[in-house]
């Protein structure tokens, strides 16, 4: 029988309160730990004895992790805000697109679920991915060794798999300030297919556009070729009909429902960036 309710494994628990504390702590147990924000999604991992860490690491009582700022043009996100506290914040007003990708996660996990939890489980489902990659967000990613800034893209290298180091802790998220008169939009059925998008135009020219997507894929991504396609053209039933092809041949053909859904779904979305663009 499936064990849902206890931990089987012994560990030890460690509350670091500053990120240099836990980045050495990171250092010095490597592979057999791991970073705890949230819990909602390492927590059942654990149950289900999918993974056994001989060390926890709860990253909740770092204040720095806490708190979104602004930094020049760019809003900065720490690692350990949740849903609900990034659905308040009034930093993140100018972006609606955050708002709508994470509307639709029920209330407890809302409550619980931090941002960096989301990216670091690297779900190719996660809810903040399609609008983080369309927004061209970095993260920071800070170790023993010294830190980086990298874009989010480099972060998802497969099924909740991503490029951080075993001794690296994802610290903020950059999120640069859109381009004025910009238009977003978001669209999911059923976490089966997510779709992004953040354009700008010129008259009935589609001047640049982010297309990001997420859900029964490999792992969210940017769709670059779509993007191409439309960036520098009108935006009529031709291109939209091409950035779409894009955008399927991007998804296992053998995923025929999906498919099918992210035919429907694509152009709905892009169409709705569009006119929200001014
Ligand atoms: C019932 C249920 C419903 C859910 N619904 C949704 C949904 O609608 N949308 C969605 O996207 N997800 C959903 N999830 C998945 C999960 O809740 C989210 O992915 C959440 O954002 C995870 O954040 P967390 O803080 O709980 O992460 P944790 O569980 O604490 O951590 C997740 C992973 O990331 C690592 N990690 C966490 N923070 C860091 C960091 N700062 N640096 C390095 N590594 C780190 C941990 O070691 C672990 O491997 C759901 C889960 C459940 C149980």
């Amino acid at each position: 029988m499936v064990n849902t309710r206890i931990l089987v494994n012994e560990f030890e628990y460690f509350e670091p309160k500053t990120v240099a504390e836990a980045v050495d702590l990171l250092a010095r147990f490597g592979k057999e730990a791991k970073v705890l924000a949230g819990g909602t999604n390492l927590l059942v991992d654990m149950k289900l004895e999918k993974v056994s860490p001989k060390y926890l690491i709860y990253i909740g009582k770092i204040p720095e992790l806490r708190s979104i700022t602004r930094a020049g043009s760019d809003v900065i996100i720490g690692a350990n805000v949740t849903f609900f506290e990034m659905m308040k914040a009034a930093e993140l007003k100018d972006y609606p697109l955050l708002r709508e990708a994470i509307e639709s996660v029920q209330l407890e996990i809302k409550r619980m679920g931090t941002i960096g939890g989301n990216i670091c489980n690297a779900a190719p489902t996660a809810s903040a991915a399609p609008p983080l990659l369309a927004l061209e967000a970095k993260v920071k990613l800070v170790s023993k060794r010294g830190s980086r800034v990298i874009p989010l893209e480099e972060v998802f290298v497969g099924d909740r798999q991503t490029s951080l180091a075993p001794d690296e802790l994802l610290t903020e998220i950059h999120i640069p300030a859109l381009d004025g008169g910009c238009g977003t939009a978001f669209g999911e059925i059923k976490r089966k297919i997510k779709f992004a998008a953040v354009v700008s135009r010129q008259g009935d020219t589609c001047k640049r556009c982010r297309i990001a997507m997420g859900g029964d894929v490999e792992r969210p991504i940017r769709v670059r070729n779509a993007e191409s396609l439309l960036e520098g053209n009108r935006v009529d039933e031709n291109t939209v009909r091409s950035a779409c092809e894009a955008v399927l041949a991007e998804i296992d053909p053998e995923n025929w429902y999906v498919r099918e859904i992210a035919q429907y779904l694509f152009p709905k979305v892009l169409q709705e960036a569009w006119e929200r663009a001014r």
